[in-house]
């Protein structure tokens, strides 16, 4: 007999590592923003798998991509071509405005290759003596869970532990273009940031910082490189969070909704001139660039070509963000908005964020919170206004 989900979480419990604390839901089943869990309760998804799931659940043109190249071709690895790699190329360079990809699978990896290309280019390109480039990073970031990345976390829970890490980076607050210069010199391979801290609460810089960052690199010669993991590919209501400053980075790291919730699938984005220091044998994966999510990948450079997504998480956007304004002082302690995104302050005393979550589960809403008592709210895209609208009184209710 299939078993309850109070069972299900109890074997997780002994058989599975505890890096993670799940909400008490046990998911089986999933349509566009709905899922439901083994006893058949539905729920709202407005976690949307940290933005994988940017297109929804099972989006039919994703599902139908996959479905055909199961049928075809799943894996020859680079040592051979496959015949969808250079249209995913293509059609994501096209999308993006530069020139080469570099696939690979999660977002850690894409920020790691990321490294490795900017330090390649500062020996090569730059003239930085052998092993003296340095990275200079953001403050609060969050780029995935390697040790080399996790190396320049400033947050200890993600750090202690784990040492040694790898030299090479300069951490300087977010958002405070003086310190960023103060940090950036001859030695100086690249800048990495999210132009919008995500895990960190969905922090939006000011105005101006972006293209503060690009024309500081630029003077500086130092590669720009925006990590786009999590506010890529429609979310903040463009096609790139960059947008909205009209910044083209060096660099552009993407993961999550590239693989349309069906595979993993991330990428390394950049003109030829960066990208070109890369030579055979130098940098690799086996499963980077492998047909299923090349052919995955493409539906979903297909899907965003139109601009019907990045206008849809626009309009609703302002939905979303409306609505929040509406609760501040009423359990909202204040929130930060771009496009179908948001960090939620909410009251401490109502609650920690968990806590909200929780209460926000039983109403059929999941979330997930990120510190202290915020909530990131992230529905995929397709999302309705009324579905929208619903969960906002949700959580109204919820706080009251
Ligand atoms: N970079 C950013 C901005 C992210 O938000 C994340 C994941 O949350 C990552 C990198 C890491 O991606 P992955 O979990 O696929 O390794």
């Amino acid at each position: 007999p299939a078993r309850s989900s109070e069972e299900l979480i109890r074997a997780e419990d002994s058989s599975l590592a505890h890096n993670y604390h799940p909400l008490p839901v046990v998911v089986s089943r999933a349509e566009g923003v709905w899922v439901w869990d083994v006893e058949g309760r539905r729920y709202l998804d407005m976690l949307a798998g940290y933005s994988a799931l940017n297109f929804g659940h099972r989006h039919p043109a994703l599902v139908e991509a996959a479905h055909r190249q199961l049928d075809q071709l799943t894996l020859t690895s680079r040592a051979f071509h496959n015949d969808r790699l250079a249209g995913f190329a293509e059609g994501l360079a096209r999308l993006t405005g530069l020139e080469m990809v570099l696939p690979m699978n999660t977002g850690a990896e894409a920020v790691e290759s990321g490294i490795k290309l900017a330090r390649k280019w500062a020996y090569e390109v730059k003239g930085v003596a052998p092993d003296q480039a340095t990275i200079v990073v953001a403050d609060g970031n969050f780029h995935g869970r390697t040790t080399t990345i996790v190396g320049f976390s400033s947050d200890p829970v993600a750090r202690e532990g784990f040492g040694p890490f790898a030299p090479g980076f300069r951490v300087v607050p977010y958002n405070d273009l003086a310190a960023l210069e103060a940090a950036v010199d001859e030695t100086t391979a690249a800048v990495l940031i999210e132009p919008i801290q995500g895990e960190a609460g969905v922090l939006i810089p000011d105005d101006g910082y972006l293209r503060g960052v690009r024309d500081l690199t630029r003077r500086a010669g130092a590669l720009f490189i925006a990590d786009e993991i999590q506010s890529g590919l429609g979310r903040t209501g463009t096609t790139l969070a960059v947008d909205h400053e009209s910044v083209r980075p060096d660099v552009l790291l993407l993961g999550k909704a590239l693989g349309g919730g069906i595979v993993p699938v991330s990428a390394v984005v950049a003109d030829r001139a960066v990208m070109g220091v890369l030579r055979p044998g130098e940098h690799g994966s086996t499963f980077g660039g492998n047909p299923l999510a090349a052919a995955v990948g493409s539906a979903v450079v297909d899907l965003l070509s139109t601009g019907e997504f990045q206008s849809r998480a626009a309009e609703l956007g302002q939905v979303l963000d409306a609505g929040l304004s509406a609760l501040h002082g009423r359990g909202v302690a204040g929130h930060r908005c771009r496009g179908l995104w948001a960090g939620v302050d909410v009251d401490p005393a109502l609650g920690t964020g968990r806590e909200i979550g929780e209460r926000l589960m039983r109403e059929g809403i999941l979330v997930k919170d990120t510190h202290g008592s915020t909530i990131r709210l992230a529905p995929p895209l397709t999302i309705t206004r009324e579905e929208l609208e619903a969960s906002l009184a949700s959580l109204e209710k919820v706080l009251g």
